[in-house]
């Protein structure tokens, strides 16, 4: 098990910009194709924004012109997946297993080898080379 990040809202606000913040804590969605990851190849790692947990390799990104960076599998026991009835529909949110993060939704209709395609939000993720 990884240890686990438990801070306050209040401690993640001060630690957090405005909008990691909304994305994070608060489960917010950035625009589509707005994220500085979308259009972004550069080989290496994602860390979760929050705490710095490795989340994706660079090696499982594709793109999937859905507007938000999408990756067909995670770091191993990177994230949590949740059920999630809000906006009046049932989607399986993703979330970071060490700090709970809000990252973004994992959908049935990703590439081979896994068919899964998690889509993040960039502003949730940092990249870091290799
Ligand atoms: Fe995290």
């Amino acid at each position: 098990m990884k240890s686990k990040i438990s801070k306050s809202e209040e401690e993640w606000k001060k630690k957090l910009s405005p909008e990691e913040f909304h994305i994070l804590r608060e489960k917010g969605t950035e625009a589509p194709f707005t994220g500085k990851y979308v259009s972004f190849n550069k080989k290496g790692k994602y860390v979760c924004a929050g705490c710095g947990n490795e989340l994706f390799d660079s090696n499982t990104k594709f793109d999937s012109h859905c507007g938000w960076p999408s990756f067909h599998d995670t770091k191993k026991e990177a994230v949590n997946l949740n059920d999630d009835n809000s906006h009046g529909m049932h989607r399986i949110e993703v979330t970071c297993k060490k700090c709970g993060g809000h990252l973004g939704h994992i959908f049935d209709d990703g590439p081979k080898p896994t068919g899964k395609r998690y889509c993040i939000n960039s502003i949730s993720l940092k990249f870091k080379d290799k």
